[in-house]
């Protein structure tokens, strides 16, 4: 099992079909980009003299040549280690450093930035994907189809244990080196195998979406993270991937492209859907489902949803959102809630399904465990565990962190929640975001949801502050919708009205905006910081 060669299947199958297109451009066949992946493929391998195994940095904003060169990569046998391009030149210095990479791929703007810094690593070397050198090797002469994927046994020096016993039957070879968005500390790279994302996506056809070559997956969200490992599920399918001239998210550019292609669907966080919401609200042919007949779903996770921001996405563009959860341990893949379930909850009033993350997906088992690691009941608060193909076989070169977070098989996901009666998860909130105050446990989500039924709240995120009588206060950051004014009095009655009295924030703080890391999560770490003295004083 090697993604190269499940490539090879969807080149046999759908050959001239559409396989990826730069915005309404010219689309490349499959027949066409696996030409043009196997010369980058051959030039990888023999010009620039990598060997299978090798990591290579993909340091670049989301345009066509990224999926290529994913494509390329796996086809020479390397592995991608794709890294948010909204990251400072250092901590992409840090990732090639640590992932022990040779080369790093990448483009404009940058690329220009990231010159510096990589000429200080005299081991590496940086190739522009749009400069000629790239450019001529894509009309060099391509790898033999019978020599792409996993040719000999990855050199044991270079690759970690996991990857010793690598053979195309498998799939344990190194497909990606993903490192963590880190909303705290040094980021860790997790190894993701072959194996592991072509689980992730026969997960995301039984629980998600079944595609065929008529799906159209459209790239807003960086495709160094779950918009990119998205991309998979179309290649294997025979899909049409689509990257936005603009590389990212231009609302009128989406619903656009939204009209021009039909089934297409998206990944976007939690609050990149809001701000399609508030598009289209503002644009009401767009918020019409025969102004963008195209959108087949809208694919969400990576952080909190909240209830009163799903009804309102279902209400504007209709029950085409989906959700999921996962983190980069186990790809894209731990629960799932279907744009079926997630209307259908919406039309019922069920908000006690719209408040969960959904049920764990095909092949995935979920234990929650109380701190020493034994298994809780039904409704019982603890730390989501989870046993599936999909997990990580471990950290790259990390082997105290793999062991602290892969306890008997098991990835310990370091979020609080519980399983109800029904089988769905709720997730509460990381341990580490757990306010104590007076002794008691409050999670930050529930008043969080709570805060946000208030129509002139935008955002808001709530963290524990320190506090002389109660040990942490909890303290709601508040952003409000343009032209809205809130008194505290105002969101304090919101909030009784669906939380116990001690829950209540002590302090409300306004702000134009929250601060969040490039994948769209607030960072409540840096919130916690600020704030520390300014309401303990
Ligand atoms: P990352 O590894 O950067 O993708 O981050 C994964 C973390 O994001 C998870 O451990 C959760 O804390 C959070 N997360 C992911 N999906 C969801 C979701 N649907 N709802 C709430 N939190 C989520």
């Amino acid at each position: 099992m090697h993604l190269s060669r499940l490539f090879q299947r969807s080149v046999r199958m759908y050959g001239e079909r559409p396989a990826l297109v730069t915005g309404r451009g010219e689309p490349l066949t499959y027949a066409g980009l696996d030409l043009r992946v196997r010369a980058l493929a051959r030039w990888l391998r023999e010009d620039r003299g990598l060997i299978p195994g090798d990591r290579v940095v993909v340091a670049m904003k989301n345009q066509a040549a990224y999926s290529e060169a994913l494509l390329a990569l796996w086809t020479a046998d390397l592995c991608p280690v794709p890294v948010n391009n909204k990251l400072h030149p250092r901590e992409i210095a840090y990732v090639i450093e640590n992932s022990g990479s040779r080369v790093c791929l990448s483009s404009g703007e940058l690329l220009e930035q990231l010159s510096p810094v990589v000429t200080a690593l005299p081991a590496v070397t940086l190739i522009d994907v749009q400069g000629p050198a790239w450019q001529a090797a894509l009309s060099s002469p391509p790898l033999d189809p019978g020599l792409t994927g996993p040719l000999s046994r990855p050199d044991t020096r270079r690759v970690p244990d996991t990857s010793d016993t690598a053979s195309a039957a498998d799939g344990a070879g190194l497909a990606w080196l993903f490192y963590t968005s880190g909303t705290t500390g040094r980021p860790k790279g997790v190894m993701l195998t072959h194996a592991n994302l072509v689980q992730m996506s026969l997960n995301f056809y039984a629980d998600l979406l079944t595609i065929d070559d008529r799906d159209v997956l459209i790239h807003v969200a960086p495709m160094s993270h779950g918009g990119g490992l998205y991309g998979i599920p179309y290649l294997l399918r025979g899909g049409l991937q689509v990257v936005p001239a603009s590389g990212g998210l231009d609302e009128a550019e989406l619903f656009d492209l939204l009209g021009h292609y039909d089934k297409a669907s998206l990944f976007a966080a939690p609050t990149i859907v809001m701000r399609m919401v508030d598009f289209a609200r503002r644009h009401p042919p767009a918020a019409d489902s025969s102004a963008c007949p195209g959108l087949r779903c809208l694919l969400t996770g990576g952080a909190p949803f909240y209830v009163e921001d799903i009804k309102a996405a279902v209400r504007c563009l209709g029950p085409r959102i989906a959700q999921v959860y996962g983190q980069g341990e186990s790809p894209m893949t731990i629960t799932a809630l279907s744009a079926e379930r997630i209307g259908r909850a919406v039309a019922d009033g069920d908000e006690d399904l719209l408040a969960s993350v959904g049920f764990p997906q095909t092949t995935v088992e979920i234990e929650i465990v109380d701190g020493g690691g034994q298994a809780v009941g039904t409704g019982e608060l603890g730390e989501v565990t989870v046993l599936s193909p999909t997990v990580m076989p471990g950290y790259w070169e990390n082997p105290e962190a793999s062991a602290q977070t892969l306890v008997g098989g098991r990835l310990r996901t370091g979020d609080v929640g519980l399983v109800d009666g029904r089988g769905l998860l709720h997730l509460r909130d990381r341990s580490k975001d757990v306010i104590i105050s007076g002794g008691s446990n409050i999670y930050p989500r529930e008043v969080e949801e709570a805060i946000l039924r208030h129509p002139a709240v935008e955002e808001c995120s709530v963290i524990g502050t320190p506090d002389p009588e109660w040990g942490e206060a909890v303290t709601a950051v508040v952003v409000t919708r343009a032209g809205h004014q809130v008194e505290p009095a105002a969101l304090d009655a919101v909030c009784l009205e669906s939380i116990a009295r001690f829950k209540r924030p002590k302090h409300y703080l306004f702000r134009d905006q929250l601060p969040k890391n490039p994948t769209g999560k607030v960072l409540k770490t840096k919130l916690r910081d600020e704030l520390a003295g300014r309401v303990a004083g």
